[in-house]
């Protein structure tokens, strides 16, 4: 039974290890890895007053679809449910592309 304990404690001692060899690897990997983090927390700065900015004009068009929208299979623009002129085999279509 001594030997059921003392070999998990075996794998530990070498999982130990191997997280300290990649540790240290990790380490030498660091003077690139600096540059990213970085460059990561700068486009995170950034991002926050360009949504606010232009936050509707984008809404518009990144959000594919809302639940009282719909795609227009003919312009391919979103537009809100009360502009659905019909709908037939999965195809909707626009007033403006059925008039
Ligand atoms: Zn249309």
């Amino acid at each position: 039974m001594a030997t059921d304990y003392d070999a998990p404690r075996k794998t530990d001692e070498d999982v130990e290890q191997d997280s300290i060899q990649e540790l240290q690897a990790r380490r030498s990997d660091k003077s690139s890895g600096v540059v990213d983090e970085d460059e990561t927390e700068a486009a995170e700065g950034f991002e926050l007053p360009g949504a606010d900015l232009s936050g509707e004009e984008l809404a518009v068009r990144v959000l594919p679809r809302q639940a009282d929208e719909f795609t227009c299979t003919s312009c391919f623009l979103v537009h809100h449910r009360s502009q659905l002129a019909y709908q037939k085999k999965g195809q909707m279509v626009c007033t403006e592309c059925a008039a």
